[in-house]
């Protein structure tokens, strides 16, 4: 009788720990579509773009170095498991996703620097920069999805041809147009441009960004929360 009443008890708090661990995941998986609402409403209703857009007609925040590249809703940030990325698999950047059509919203440096386009790229540059917050070292800033769905239209723009090698640019030059291109094979999300601060390898050549651990987060180059962890509500404004 003992041995059965202790059984029943076991089995009750079994019970209990796995009804607690379905609540939690529900809590948690609805606390993660909270943050979804900005894209879906960015895309669903486009009434609401201009109080989900950040717009800094290319003003950093005080203080900081780096100014946006484009206007828009800072939609998947930098860490973010968000999908199409996994908490395995998270987001190593910034998606602006600006109002206008394909080939329309432009996308601008985030900072000076020299600006290469591999000969292969369709809708990608990069830019060699001094790091400004830690003099010396070399970062760079990597902008993508520059071109149409189907890659067959790039929206680089025309001083940048496939092939350019370490050209001078300053903060704010006109590096092209967002566009919906995710690579090929790649199912696109909808218009928007891909941002990036990219470390370099020991030969002092960009390293692979789509690994977190190659990236930095952005949030003091910007001076602006875009780091998933600091849940940021939209628009994004500057640190104060
Ligand atoms: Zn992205």
């Amino acid at each position: 009788m003992m041995t059965r009443l202790r059984r029943w008890r076991w089995v009750i708090l079994v019970a209990l720990l796995l009804a607690g661990g379905a609540a939690a995941v529900l809590l948690v998986s609805s606390s993660r579509s909270n943050s979804l609402p900005p894209i879906h409403r960015w895309f669903t209703d486009p009434d609401t773009r201009r109080e989900l857009a950040t717009v800094m007609n290319r003003q950093p925040c005080p203080g900081a170095p780096f100014s946006l590249p484009s206007d828009g809703l800072i939609g998947l940030l930098w860490n973010d498991p968000a999908a199409p990325y996994t908490v395995f698999a998270t987001h190593t950047g910034l998606d602006i996703f600006g109002d206008g059509a394909p080939g329309e919203v432009p996308v601008y440096a985030a900072y000076g620097g020299y600006l290469s386009r591999l000969p292969d790229w369709k809708a990608s540059v990069i830019i060699r920069h001094d790091d400004p917050l830690q003099p010396g070292r070399t970062i760079w800033t990597y902008y993508t999805h520059m071109a149409s769905r189907d890659g067959s239209e790039s929206f680089v723009a025309p001083a940048f041809p496939p092939g350019t090698d370490d050209v001078w640019v300053e903060r704010g030059a006109l590096l092209g147009y967002q566009g919906e291109y995710a690579g090929a094979g790649r199912a696109p999300i909808g218009l928007h441009v891909h941002f990036s601060i990219v470390l370099s390898d020991a030969a002092g050549v960009f390293t692979n960004e789509a690994q977190l651990s190659n990236t930095l987060d952005p949030s003091p180059y910007f001076g602006m929360p875009l780091n998933v962890a600091d849940l940021p509500a939209r628009p994004i404004h500057c640190r104060r």
